[in-house]
């Protein structure tokens, strides 16, 4: 790699020792620290700024993530991958904002993502980078998402990859990986273990490791989604947005774009960030509420239904953190009956259907309303980021849950007439 492809990326700085490495000198992680030591891409806003703008972008016609090419760690010639990627609608919900009492909210639909969940925004940059370095071999640890999204990008472009998940992963996920034609290990173990196993397959065997909070240009990716929260509000900065959280690397994401049009001049303060965790997953909530330092902290015993945001040491932890003090946001938790519970809710309420992870930030929404972090004056972005085909069984539960069950019937009117009758005095 020549400097000059890459002469808009300013460097790569350590989030713990702050040591700036030069993009084309950069490991995955700060040589230093080791892999806690993760990096972050900082950008030449100047450069940038000449070559990208709200007026250019305005006037761009490539409708995916690779219209902030310019403020992204790749090569303006750099060849991508095929499948769509990004510009995911933000629909306005005024029923959801009506239930809340809130002025606005939108939701975000990240389930419309080709392989329906915003991990493809990662995965999609991963292929890039992986092709720059000649990999032969991309990999990563993933709870199913990130996996699914390696996978089905990799397939678009035939490169091979060894993906580990644990065993447990819903059966979607799973049917994805074998479908694009991965090498799928199910890893007898949570998603740490696999984490673990498929970093050491990856120094092991020299794979192009794409692992989250590890891989610094992942996040890269996923920032494109808040940055078009703000393109796709016309740049009228939401007061909030809600985040659900797993290895933090999504919020870190959302906090870098808005980090970005600061410094681009594009904003002029940045929204309030929500974390939102699962009870049984909550190690950021944790840490937020007791003031506890995320590079001490010991992992907990993760356990949750939204298999996406289980995760017992979040490993982007640190950007993570970031993203809700820098931004007067909070961490929030809620329980899986609140997170199960908020999947009909959204659905019925704005028509996005989304796994328990996705229908978390909305739990959040209503939890931070309950507690007055949000009030009547606010306009909120709700991140919804994984499709609700993506868990059919918690969707059954889900509505099992809410009362709500079919008429089984035989295929007569009589019958329909008889069933409708009794709902009508249920
Ligand atoms: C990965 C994922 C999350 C959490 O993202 P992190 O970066 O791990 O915090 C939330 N929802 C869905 C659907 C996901 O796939
Ligand atoms: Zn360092």
């Amino acid at each position: 790699m020549t400097d000059d492809r890459l002469e808009h990326v300013a460097g790569l700085v350590c989030v713990i020792c702050e040591q700036t490495y030069p993009a084309e000198e950069a490991g995955y992680v700060c040589r230093e620290c080791g892999n806690e030591g993760i990096l972050d891409v900082r950008y030449d806003y100047d450069l940038v700024g000449a070559r990208l703008s709200r007026e250019s972008l305005a006037a761009d016609r490539n409708m995916t993530m690779w219209r902030y090419r310019p403020l992204m760690p790749v090569a303006a010639d750099a060849a991508v991958p095929p499948l769509t990627v990004g510009w995911t609608p933000t629909y306005d919900a005024p029923r959801l904002a009506g239930t809340l009492g809130l002025t606005k909210v939108w939701v975000k639909d990240e389930g419309r993502q080709p392989t329906a969940s915003l991990k493809d925004r990662a995965s999609a940059m991963a292929i890039v980078k992986a092709r720059e370095a000649g990999a032969e071999v991309v990999t990563t640890a993933s709870t199913g998402n990130a996996a699914a999204a390696l996978s089905g990008l990799s397939a678009s472009v035939g490169q091979k990859n060894v993906i580990f998940v644990p065993e447990s992963a819903p059966q979607a996920k799973i049917a994805q990986l074998l479908a694009y034609g991965s090498t799928v290990a199910l890893v007898k173990g949570n998603y740490g273990d696999a984490f673990n196993l498929c970093m050491k397959a990856s120094a092991e065997y020299g794979w192009y490791n794409r692992n989250t909070g590890f891989n610094p240009y992942m996040t890269e990716g996923k920032k494109t989604a808040g940055l078009e929260i703000l393109e796709q509000l016309e740049w009228e900065v939401p007061d909030a947005i809600f985040v659900s959280v797993g290895d933090g690397s999504i919020i870190g994401g959302i906090h870098k774009a808005m980090k970005d049009a600061l410094g681009l001049g594009w904003i002029d303060h940045t929204p309030r960030i929500f974390g939102i965790q699962a009870a049984g997953s909550d190690y950021l909530v944790q840490a937020f509420e007791n003031d506890e330092d995320v590079l001490t902290k010991a992992p907990i015993a993760a356990d949750t239904v939204a298999d996406s945001i289980s995760a017992d040491l979040p490993r982007d932890r640190i950007k993570a953190m970031a993203a809700v003090r820098e931004t007067d946001g909070a961490y929030l938790r809620v329980s899986d009956d609140e997170i199960l519970a908020a999947v009909p809710v959204l659905a019925r309420g704005s028509g996005v259907f989304a796994e328990p992870a996705g229908a978390a930030a909305y739990a959040g929404l209503v939890a931070a309303v309950e507690r007055g972090f949000v009030g009547a004056s606010d306009r909120v972005v709700v991140l919804s980021t994984g499709s609700g085909l993506k868990d059919v069984a918690s969707a059954m539960k889900a509505v099992t849950a809410a009362g709500t069950e079919p008429m089984v019937i035989a295929p007569t009117l009589e019958a329909l007439k008889d069933a409708l009758a009794q709902r009508a005095n249920d």
